[in-house]
């Protein structure tokens, strides 16, 4: 899951990007309106947090601008709101703005995590439609995995590779962007686990799902057909690690 925190404060901006990696979600952090509406005119997120009372707000506008903007190009994007304590009327019009829900400054992290669950489950529920490529289909409502229409019994964390990998079909995770999506699992991950739970992915899936690139990663390529040609490129680049 990737998420949009938009927070002018470094202190809490940078204690809850930490906290929700650690939950293994992917997190991208911008400071103002200018930014935030720049980010997500480009790039697609799954959430985003959105803090009301952003810096230069004159020019560039604030959190509640943001939204009205997100939600003006018919962006259903769950959004929930940071807003600060007493701020009744800041609440009220994030939500009539668009906003998913709202959480009062300061919050309790277990408490946003289950507002960001409950969000995502009910954006879900609204008909998001299943991930579906190269005969594998992923529900991300129910978690349920079906390959060429038989059902696949995944574990959780076999899902949450899986997950990653059909979000961009095509391109490259390495092995570190993978354990990053494992995070929060409560536990150390060994060294091999991601080649671990791929093996177990490819025994479930079929080898020719999931493809390797030595020393890079890993993406879902396109099916091979039998005197067809793949349009599988690779198309990103992966980091270093
Ligand atoms: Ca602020």
């Amino acid at each position: 899951m990737r998420l949009l925190l938009v927070e002018d404060d470094r202190m809490i901006g940078d204690s809850l990007r930490k906290a929700l990696r650690d939950e293994g979600y992917a997190v991208d952090w911008v400071y103002d309106a200018r930014a935030a509406n720049a980010t997500l005119a480009s790039e697609r997120f799954d959430l985003v947090l959105l803090d009301l009372g952003l810096p230069n707000a004159q020019q560039w506008g604030g959190g509640l601008d943001v939204l009205r903007t997100l939600r003006a190009r018919h962006d259903t994007t769950p959004v929930i709101v940071l807003t600060a304590r007493d701020a009744l009327g800041e609440r009220v019009a994030g939500l009539d703005a668009g906003a998913d829900d709202y959480l009062v400054k300061p919050f309790e992290l277990d408490e946003l995590n289950a507002r960001m669950r409950a969000v995502l489950r009910r954006h879900a529920g609204r008909g998001e439609p299943a991930i579906e490529h190269a005969g594998v289909r992923l529900d991300p409502a129910t978690r349920q995995v079906s390959f060429d229409g038989a059902p696949v019994a995944l574990s959780a964390r076999e899902f949450a590779v899986l997950e990653a990998l059909l979000a961009r079909p095509g391109a490259i995770l390495s092995r570190a962007q993978l354990e990053d999506r494992l995070y929060g699992w409560g536990e150390e991950i060994e060294s091999n686990a991601v080649s671990v739970y791929i093996h177990q992915l490819r025994k479930k899936l079929g080898a020719d799902v999931i493809r390797n690139v030595r020393g890079v990663g890993y993406y879902i390529g396109a099916r091979q057909t039998p005197g067809g040609t793949s349009d599988s490129t690779p198309d990103s680049t992966p980091d270093a690690s």
